[in-house]
């Protein structure tokens, strides 16, 4: 048995699984669409969504939780912590962290057996930070030659 649409989905799919765990900026699915896109030339950003939802439910990939208009995707679906930028929405994955931060977590809150912790880290990512350093417009010095 070999169903033409069927065969396309499934490669449509594997397609998107790879080309997410490539990229490790958690790329919402518009920019995971353009990945894609290189390789499938004619699949469509609902494809694109569709799939994400479906690999999300089966624990292929993760949905990155957050504020935020747009959904980020994560192909790393291991236990890690991700720090997010408060000026562009990037996300990144934060390395080691204390044991403590796993060790000091409750068994139980509020009756809940307690599974596991998901928090963030906010901040300002390096390129945000180079711009803010950069990006400072005329100086006060220029503005008061021009007054003179
Ligand atoms: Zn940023
Ligand atoms: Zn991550």
């Amino acid at each position: 048995m070999s169903d033409p649409v069927l065969r396309r989905q499934t490669r449509q799919r594997k397609v998107i699984v790879e080309e997410l765990k490539k990229l490790t900026s958690h790329p919402t699915a518009a920019e995971l669409y353009e990945a894609t896109r290189r390789r499938l030339p004619h699949i469509s950003l609902g494809t694109v969504y569709r799939n994400l939802a479906l690999l999300g439910r089966m624990g292929v990939i993760r949905k990155v939780e957050g504020p935020g208009p747009e959904a980020r995707y994560d192909g790393n679906v291991d236990p890690h912590h991700h720090v997010r930028c408060v000026r562009c929405g990037g996300v990144a994955d934060v390395g080691h962290l204390p044991d403590s931060f796993q060790e000091d977590r409750p068994a139980e809150v509020g009756g809940f057996e307690i599974l596991g912790v998901r928090f963030e880290f906010i901040g300002v990512c390096p390129d945000c930070r180079e711009q803010q350093a950069t990006g400072t417009g005329p100086s006060k010095n220029a503005e008061d030659q021009q007054g003179q």
